[in-house]
């Protein structure tokens, strides 16, 4: 890895402030690091992202604290806006065939708008059902979300050993994306879904056709749950 990637977002909060700045322009170097972070290759991005954790030596709570971490929530913007651009994130699974499941909108006959859920190998095969999975709605995942995420919240304690040896191990991702769980569990359980906090937290959740969801976290936590 480069060291220019590393320490990218350190860099850039080094080379604009110090503790002692009397007013941040926060706003501007957010705009500035967004532009040049879209511009990055993907090569570059990737070590960017990997080496952007807050450097041990800034004061808790600082200046420069609260600058690396508006950046690197940025990082994890690009991160998603990539993503999105080239995959379709898999993040609900048909438990009866693989496929990813797929979100569908339509009109009922007495105009009523509904939103669901289903595996998307059932509208291939020429109008053959390939997959006979049942349909979710979006309350259901929702509902799942929450349920889940305030679980682990609530219980983060029990989850520290785990978490630790997830960031010591030798599994760059996983290190990643057990940092961005615990970060966002410190913050508290929550009110209501939020689609941010899923796409930061959530791995995926499977769909069984026996009506069990199984949802997995980022951290490799895993709940499930029996539905009618
Ligand atoms: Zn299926």
């Amino acid at each position: 890895m480069k060291d220019k990637n590393v320490f990218y977002i350190k860099n850039i909060v080094d080379g604009k402030i110090t503790e002692e700045t009397p007013r941040v322009k926060t706003q501007k170097i957010v705009e500035e690091t967004k532009n040049a972070i879209t511009l990055l290759s993907n090569d570059d991005f990737i070590e960017v992202m990997i080496g952007c954790f807050i450097p041990d030596t800034y004061k808790d709570q600082g200046k420069k604290e609260k600058l690396y971490t508006k950046l690197s929530e940025l990082v994890v913007g690009e991160w998603w806006r990539r993503m999105g651009g080239t995959y379709i994130l898999p993040t609900k699974i048909c438990g009866n065939c693989g496929n990813i499941y797929s979100r569908v909108k339509y009109t009922t006959r007495a105009g009523t708008k509904i939103t669901k859920w289903r595996c998307g190998s059932c509208n291939k095969a020429d109008g053959h059902k390939v997959c006979s999975n049942r349909y979710v709605t979006d309350e259901t995942f929702t509902k799942l979300f929450v349920m889940g995420w305030n679980e682990i919240v609530e219980h983060q304690a029990d989850y520290q050993e785990r978490w630790q040896e997830n960031i010591k191990g030798d599994d760059v991702l996983l290190r990643y994306k057990t940092k961005l769980v615990m970060k966002h569990a410190a913050a508290g359980v929550i009110e209501e879904f939020d689609s941010a906090l899923m796409m930061a937290v959530m791995d995926h959740i499977t769909v069984y056709e026996d009506g069990r969801l199984q949802i997995k976290f980022y951290d490799g936590t895993e709940f499930e749950v029996a539905t009618e």
